[in-house]
């Protein structure tokens, strides 16, 4: 049985204020203690949301990290050793903005994904197609190819450890969802994906929808076989909302 995982990407966003005032409305949500919560505020404030959750079961993760595991000259960089050591015990790897706008090559995430394990922080490793690759019929090939990079250079073993994120890059921030049958066609091959290679992790690895979930639409979402839960970036930024999507993964 698969524990559902609702994530919330916050990416650029908040001030000081605006994060503590976000952070102490999480606390007061009635979260299913059946479902796993993590938060992904931007770096800057990753400390003061580890702090500001302390004595919550929510958890804390980071939205990216070097390809190096330690320290050392590469200016502007968080590390996954500084991110453990500021109490993160996540981080997103290949989220389709860093891909796509920033540059991650498949080998990057890869390296991150795999830096992120070194450390004992586990990567929610994002993969999704373009609306062009969708319409031109590609998208399995393409989440598979994704996904292919990061099990031939880390192994299959290395997923025991971790969590696949499928979002649609044509369904983020757009308000467009895929439809639970969409979503559920590439999860399924994602699953079958790894169960080529070993049955058992891919029974118990978690995977992710992201693209637009709102509280209308995450039940339907997470009642599909092979979706264990969602990554959730816009609505995670109101704690009503967000607590009401992690209520739809919950029973
Ligand atoms: C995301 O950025 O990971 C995401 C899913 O965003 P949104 O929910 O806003 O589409």
């Amino acid at each position: 049985m698969r524990r559902p995982l609702v994530a919330g990407n916050w990416k650029m966003n908040g001030t000081r204020a605006s994060v503590a005032e976000l952070t102490e409305s999480l606390r007061l949500q009635a979260f299913p203690a059946e479902v796993e919560v993590v938060v992904f505020p931007s770096s800057l404030h990753v400390m003061q949301v580890v702090d500001g959750l302390t004595n919550t079961s929510i958890g804390v993760g980071a939205q990216d990290c070097a390809t190096d595991v330690g320290f050392g000259a590469l200016t502007g960089e968080e590390s996954v050793s500084q991110l453990a050591d500021a109490g993160c015990e996540w981080v997103l790897v290949g989220h389709s903005e860093r891909r796509l706008v920033l540059g991650d090559s498949d080998e990057m995430v890869s390296k991150k994904f795999m830096a992120a394990l070194e450390c004992g922080i586990t990567p929610v490793l994002c993969v999704g197609e373009t609306l062009e690759q969708r319409e031109a019929g590609q998208t399995v090939d393409v989440v598979e190819r994704q996904l292919a990079h990061v099990l031939a250079d880390a192994g299959i073993e290395a997923f025991e450890n971790a969590v696949v994120a499928y979002e649609p890059v044509w369904a983020i921030g757009s308000g467009l969802t895929a439809t639970p049958q969409q979503a559920q066609e590439v999860h399924a091959a994602i699953r079958a994906q790894l169960a080529r290679e070993d049955q058992r992790i891919a029974d118990g690895i978690r995977l992710l929808y992201g693209g637009s979930v709102k509280a209308e639409n995450a039940a339907e979402l997470f009642g599909m076989a092979d979706i264990d839960g969602g990554l959730i970036g816009g609505a995670s930024l109101k704690a009503n909302d967000f607590g009401a999507i992690c209520r739809a993964a919950g029973n």
